[in-house]
């Protein structure tokens, strides 16, 4: 039998992995990215077939990916993470610069980053597992600590989005989360799965716990996505 919640238990960072094929650019918010051997250094990041940037990363052989810190702003996480780059320009209004390969590689928010030449693909059923070398890397902000997947899910209460290698169904999840959510009367998020919980309220933007969801602001919006109140559903 496999216990779901033991999945939580594996540790892994927050990446903006982008690349850029002729003018197109594209990027998400990616889990899995590990470096995979030292000599030479390379990298290995695990893509969801159905995500553009898979498409762009396997016409331009290259990607990059920027390791993401612990205060990433909900926009940025938003439309990286939970919105498509065909839906919109995802790096409009973000810091970025055109690395060797020709990657875009996102500073905002960021730790350090990475730039890769692809070497290897393997085709993993639903995922391509790119593995590339790194011939360029330096670091952007010491200041900030790197973000934890554990960090997302634990402290801002983010799920990983529906195309993301480590994406669970709910009803498989028995964590205190998923059972406050059908226990209590809760708000989440449609796009991301973040849960408003009144006792807590959101201290990201300022709420004082004991904030009713109906007393929010009505220009308050999700503190992992940014999508507006409409988006939330009571569970
Ligand atoms: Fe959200």
């Amino acid at each position: 039998m496999i216990n779901f919640e033991t999945f939580f238990k594996v540790s892994y960072g927050l990446y903006l992995v982008s690349s850029k094929f002729q003018d197109t650019k594209a990027g998400y918010v990616a889990n899995t990215v590990f470096q995979v051997t030292s000599h030479p250094p390379k990298f290995g990041i695990s893509c969801n077939k159905d995500n553009f940037t898979a498409d762009i990363i396997k016409k331009s052989g290259a990607f990059a990916f920027s390791v993401l810190g612990e205060q990433a702003s909900t926009g940025l996480i938003g439309d990286f993470g939970y919105r498509s780059d065909r839906e919109i320009d995802k790096f409009r209004g973000v810091n970025y610069f055109i690395g060797e390969t020709g990657s875009p590689i996102v500073t905002d928010s960021c730790v350090a980053w990475f730039d890769c030449k692809i070497t290897e693909t393997f085709d993993v059923g639903s995922h391509l597992l790119f593995i590339g070398e790194a011939i360029a890397s330096d670091l952007i902000n010491l200041s900030i600590k790197p973000l934890t997947y554990n960090y997302y899910r634990e402290v801002m209460k983010g799920y990983s989005p529906k195309n993301a290698p480590t994406y669970i169904e709910k009803p498989l999840l028995n964590s205190e989360i998923t059972k406050a959510i059908l226990e209590n009367e809760l708000w989440q998020c449609q796009l991301c799965h973040y849960t408003y919980e009144s006792e807590k309220g959101d201290p990201i933007s300022g709420i004082e716990p004991g904030t009713k969801f109906e007393d929010l602001p009505d220009d308050w919006t999700c503190p992992i996505c940014g999508a507006d109140k409409s988006m939330f559903d009571r569970e």
